[in-house]
């Protein structure tokens, strides 16, 4: 049965309120006092990690359509799961999600574990990610904080302390203001005020259910909380990849080590990523490259800078890899960075200029 909404008082049942108006309609998501599948949930929670819901909806709709049970998940190649998986970025959440529904297919009846302690020991599953679980799915009393959640408390209690030495005192608002009634609600309901209302640029404070209550508000100081300390530059690292096409416009491909950044991916060889670019000498095959310029991509420990070096009708002898029709991409695990890489060895001329199929 629904909790009643007088269970709970204060802050959070101006929150629910706003909630059960307002509160964003998510494939993943039920309301009404339905509880949501677990499996969605946490297919969800994993996709979300430093992904927008935008983004995200295709792949879950992805996902559940091919692999409707976390049991039918687990029966899956890591291998498929990558390639359904790419294009979604941080490809370790991929390898840990495989890893994580054979553990859950693993355990009685194949249903996750209830309790934060329990999701925790899950591979992939960090303090959020389990605190989000216990209460989305099973009404678990958590504290559930992401960015979200961190911007609109520093607002509502115009915290000054910078992120994230803020963290914990966050944290524990959010426990002392989460209900124990409807404690999984009341998590999406932050999450969808920080999504919606408190915007990190510009909040709309006259529609929030808390701006009576809410101290940066009160003070104007709302668009400059939270604070956050300041970020050290990340380092640069270089490398350069050789986009190889067959003479029937096929594209060589290499699948990196299982182990590491992008482990178990398809990329074009390239060399190490390190200070320097490396030499077109490193190529796996003695030929005419033509300059395709760079490409940049932002990791979450560094940036990335690849030199595109494109070669045309390579003999199909080029020792260490696949060759793949430029129509068969999608179905390999390819990470977005090598994505962009092949875009730009396409805009590259062929140096005879006779028009020629590729794929
Ligand atoms: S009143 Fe404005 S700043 Fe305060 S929580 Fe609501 S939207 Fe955010």
């Amino acid at each position: 049965m629904p909790p009643t909404r007088l269970q709970t008082a204060g802050p959070a049942l101006g929150l629910l309120r706003w909630y059960d108006d307002f509160g964003r309609d998510l494939p993943w998501r039920k309301k009404g006092g339905v509880r949501p599948d677990p499996y969605h949930v946490w297919l969800s929670e994993i996709m979300l990690q430093q992904t927008t819901v935008a983004a995200v909806i295709p792949y879950f709709h992805k996902f559940l359509g091919r692999w409707p049970t976390v049991t039918a998940l687990a029966a899956a190649d890591l291998d498929q799961v990558l390639a359904a998986w790419a294009g979604l970025g941080y490809y370790a959440r991929a390898r840990n999600l495989h890893k994580c529904a054979l553990a859950v297919a693993a355990l009685p009846a194949a249903r996750f574990p209830e309790t934060e302690d329990e999701l925790r020991a899950l591979p992939g599953i960090g303090p959020y990610t389990a605190a989000a679980i216990a209460a989305i799915a099973f009404n678990r009393h958590a504290a559930v904080v992401d960015g979200n959640v961190e911007r609109v408390i520093a607002r509502l209690r115009r915290i000054e302390t910078p992120l994230p030495a803020a963290k914990p005192e966050i944290t524990a608002i959010v426990s002392d203001l989460t209900p124990h009634d409807r404690p999984g609600d009341f998590a999406q309901a932050m999450m969808d005020l920080g999504a919606t209302i408190c915007a990190p640029r510009n909040p709309d404070c006259d529609a929030c259910p808390w701006s009576q209550a809410c101290m940066a508000r009160q003070a104007g100081v709302q668009t400059e909380l939270p604070r956050k300390a300041a970020k050290t530059a990340k380092p640069v690292r270089r490398g350069t990849a050789f986009v190889l096409f067959s003479k029937d416009g096929r594209v060589l491909l290499r699948r990196r080590p299982e182990k590491g950044l992008l482990g178990g991916m398809y990329e074009p060889p390239g060399t190490v990523w390190g200070p320097s670019f490396g030499h077109v000498e490193d190529a796996p095959v003695k030929t005419r490259f033509e300059t395709g310029g760079e490409v940049r991509h932002t990791f979450t420990h560094f940036e990335l800078t690849l030199k595109v070096e494109v070669a045309f009708d390579v003999p199909e002898n080029a020792p260490g890899g696949v060759w793949v029709r430029l129509d068969e991409l999608e179905t390999f695990a390819l990470p977005n960075v090598m994505r962009k890489v092949i875009e730009r060895a396409l805009t590259v001329e062929p140096p005879a200029r006779t028009a020629r199929k590729r794929g």
